[in-house]
């Protein structure tokens, strides 16, 4: 690794790909071979092994977790006229799929400690045009999707998880994706299960709907060259799929070295007495949940998160915003002039958070490297205060 001295990355995909190089030559070697690079055996395998791993009946291949999402909406025949309620402290494709179809979302705010939807502010946001909700598992922890489903359900509206940060995630020991009726994967390569490109996965328990995600995902043609509604073409091709069983096969290692990494943080953190509501607050943790930590972001109060990051970047510490604006603040939104009464949370939690380092091949050194570096920034500014 060409890093420069005491560099710690935010996030190194190749530390995590590089140990497993001899196994991905051996399955790219064989697609190469095999000449099937879309539809290869390993594509049919991957779904089947993805819906044992979040234990649903169906799972389709698709380009990529942006495309699961449309192919979600698409599928429940969500256009003009529709509403779909969603959060708005999210990435922009979980609600691009809305707008595109020329739907409107409703932004309902999120929970302050978790950062997910809050379930209680959803049926307030209901009305007779709302067909689905979009529960978005952020960072890696599920939303509080038991509820979501209640309220769904008692309302006859469909849930769509937006689980692209969350593969492996359970809520009450129940996997990520298998609650709604369509849940929604990505395989970017910084995501849980990272493929060397894009890549994504839709799962349903219903194999009617399955069936439509597919005719979706492919033209909408059945049989060949016969067109019965007018989908995309969005594959997942072969190579993927190989790299994707391969790391599939590792995922559990990768969720517990994440977990580690997390647990660190909370002990080693709290032990250089940075935490606190003025200073540094931790992720929260909901009982209920199997949090797979895709990012450990943590909330930086008081207006000093740009200075801290400063900090970080001076002493060679990667950190990130996820996200600096919301979505419906963002520029391609402005004539839609969505309020923003309604989420002041939302507005909160871009002003004040922050992501520091997490993947499996993080070491406890650049680990230690990166709450000491925390820990001087305070130390320096507290002197400051006195
Ligand atoms: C990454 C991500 C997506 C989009 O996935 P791509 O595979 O990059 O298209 C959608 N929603 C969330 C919450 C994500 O983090």
């Amino acid at each position: 690794m060409a890093n420069p001295a005491n560099n710690v990355p935010l996030m190194d995909v190749n530390r995590d790909n590089l140990p497993l190089r001899e196994e991905f030559i051996e399955a790219l070697t064989d697609v190469v071979d095999s000449g099937r690079f879309l539809f290869g055996p390993d594509v049919v395998e991957l779904e089947s092994e993805v819906a044992a791993y979040s234990q649903v009946d169906n799972a389709i291949g698709c380009a990529s977790g942006s495309d699961a999402l449309l192919l979600a909406m698409m599928a429940l025949n969500i256009g003009p006229g529709d509403e779909v309620i969603v959060p708005s402290f999210t990435f922009f494709a979980s609600v691009s799929c809305i707008t595109r179809l020329g739907a409107t979302p409703v932004f309902v705010d999120i929970r302050p400690d978790t950062f997910n939807i809050d379930a209680e502010k959803i049926e307030a946001a209901i009305t007779p045009r709302t067909k689905a909700i979009i529960a978005v598992h952020l960072f890696g922890q599920c939303a509080e999707i038991d509820r979501i489903c209640q309220i769904a359900c008692a309302h006859d509206v469909v849930v769509v998880e937006d689980a692209a940060q969350a593969i492996g995630a359970a809520y009450h020991s129940r996997p990520a994706g298998s609650w709604g009726l369509i849940g929604c994967f990505s395989f970017y390569p910084t995501k849980n299960l990272g493929g060397m490109g894009d890549g994504g996965m839709m799962t349903s328990l219903d194999p009617a709907t399955a069936d439509r995600l597919r005719l979706f995902a492919g033209h909408g043609m059945r049989p060949r060259y016969f067109h019965k509604v007018v989908g995309i073409n969005s594959r997942l091709d072969t190579f993927q799929a190989a790299v994707l069983r391969v790391k599939l096969r590792h995922l559990p290692e990768a969720v517990e070295a994440r977990q580690t990494i997390a647990s660190r943080y909370k002990r080693w953190l709290t032990e250089a007495g940075v935490v606190g509501d003025d200073t540094m607050v931790l992720p929260y943790e909901d009982p209920n949940a199997f949090h797979v930590w895709n990012q450990y972001a943590v909330r930086i109060p008081g207006g000093r998160r740009d200075a801290l990051r400063a900090h970080l970047s001076e002493q060679n510490v990667g950190s990130e915003i996820y996200y600096p604006i919301p979505v419906h603040k963002q520029e391609c939104y402005r004539d839609k002039k969505y309020s923003d009464a309604s989420l002041p949370e939302t507005n909160k939690a871009c002003a004040e958070i922050m992501n520091l380092p997490i993947f499996p091949g993080l070491t406890e050194s650049e680990q230690r490297q990166v709450v000491d570096t925390v820990a001087k920034f305070y130390s320096a500014s507290n002197r400051m205060v006195a």
